[in-house]
């Protein structure tokens, strides 16, 4: 299932986390790389993703292994941005609700077993790890709190890396309309823009986002799709001491850059319409309700007021696990698509760069192969 190599042309189409990190990744390998993107970089999920660093809670074995090391890479880029205003890690709050479904304890001996750093608080506990959360609004099964996790503001991180890879030689193609991946006898041959532009390659990454399943369907390949609409909230800035991210059972919060909050919540996604043009429809009152939930667990129950909010698709693979690597019947043409697209942008680039510069499956992605849906 190897590509034929040397590899030596890439076109990545997406300019979301995905294709961005792994743009960088190959020009690094001295790859002639393309990246096209349909609109302005991270117009997509990673323009309005909460971007919890984390590896929290339940998953396989693997997936975890994965996102462990995807925080591992994103400590080492904190190290070289230590000032960074766009990637913190000053950890991770959660507390779920005072009903049946409270897992807490569960969760906390999970994350010990796996040395995941947590430490089980009373809310009385709380304020001494993670100034600006409400004890008030605990329950009294407790959180968890994570010191090693933290956050990234994607945009920013896009940013820094577009400009190293225009730096190395790549080439950036933005605001080019929709484009498709073209198959010829069974490989990948490049990219063509709505306009009729074409960009041939060796080799293609997929990296659209939620849109991947229906894109590789064009070319008769299925991935099974659990990709919901979801809200972003963004606060103005409020002058609040809160620096870890909130878990919690009516919304999660955490810090911008700019002194504002970030906020979401699954409830508030599903009220979100869906109208047949494909806009969305936010309800004034879901936004209202997100807003008075995050001041419930802020400290003081500050009034926040709305900046701003982004719309639209959360790429999630229908069995919930990453899909990375190669298409098994299309040589050359390979996939990008997951859920926690932030804790794994850095690592999911460098190894998928490296699996399409080589040629070589990495061991860490062999869990997350598209054949599995095949
Ligand atoms: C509300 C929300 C909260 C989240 N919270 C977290 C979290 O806490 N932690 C975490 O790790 N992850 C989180 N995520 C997930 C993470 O943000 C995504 O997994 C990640 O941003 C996906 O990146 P991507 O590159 O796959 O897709 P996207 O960012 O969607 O980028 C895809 C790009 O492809 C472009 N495109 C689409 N179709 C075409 C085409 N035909 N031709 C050319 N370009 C095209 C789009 O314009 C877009 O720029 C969250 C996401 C959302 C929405």
């Amino acid at each position: 299932m190897a590509t034929s190599h040397p590899v030596s042309k890439v076109v990545v189409v997406g300019g979301g986390i995905f294709g961005v990190s792994t743009a960088v990744h190959l020009a690094r390998l001295g790859i002639e790389t393309i990246l096209v993107n349909y609109g302005p970089l991270a117009n997509g999920a990673s323009g309005r993703s909460l971007a919890w660093l984390n590896s929290a809670r339940k998953r396989s074995a693997e997936y975890h292994r994965l996102r462990m090391i995807g925080i591992d890479r994103y400590r080492t880029l904190s190290a070289r941005y230590p000032d960074a205003a766009w990637l913190r890690f000053d950890g991770g709050l959660t507390w779920d609700a005072d009903d049946a479904s409270n897992e807490i304890a569960d969760v906390f001996a999970h994350e010990k077993g796996l040395g995941y750093d947590a430490q089980h608080l009373s809310a009385v506990a709380i304020a001494s790890v993670t100034p600006g959360a409400a004890a008030s609004a605990v329950t009294p099964q407790g959180a968890i709190f994570n010191p090693g996790e933290g956050w990234v503001d994607l945009p920013s991180l896009i940013d820094v890396l577009i400009a190293e890879f225009v730096e190395r030689g790549g080439r950036l193609v933005t605001d080019a309309g929709r484009a498709t991946v073209t198959v010829v006898d069974g490989r990948a041959t490049g990219a063509t823009t709505t306009s009729g532009i074409g960009f041939p390659a060796d080799a293609v990454l997929l990296a659209t986002g939620g849109d991947v399943p229906r894109m590789v369907a064009a070319s008769g390949q299925h991935i099974a799709d659990g990709t919901p609409v979801a809200l972003l909230v963004r606060t103005k800035p409020v002058n609040l001491p809160l620096r870890a991210v909130l878990n919690t059972p009516r919304v999660a919060v955490r810090p911008t850059p700019d002194g504002a909050l970030a906020l979401d919540s699954a409830w508030s996604e599903e009220e979100v319409g869906v109208n047949s043009d494909g806009t969305y429809s936010v309800k004034d009152s879901t936004v209202r309700g997100l807003l008075d939930e995050a001041s419930k667990v802020l400290d003081g129950h500050p009034k926040l007021e709305l900046e701003t909010y982004g719309v639209g698709p959360k790429p999630i693979p229908g069995d919930g696990e990453p899909v990375f690597g190669q298409l098994k019947d299309i040589k050359g043409y390979y996939l990008a698509f997951s859920h926690s697209g932030a804790t794994l942008g850095l690592i999911a680039g460098e190894l998928l760069a490296d699996e399409i510069a080589t040629g070589r499956e990495h061991p860490l992605l062999a869990g997350f192969r598209p054949a599995r849906f095949s």
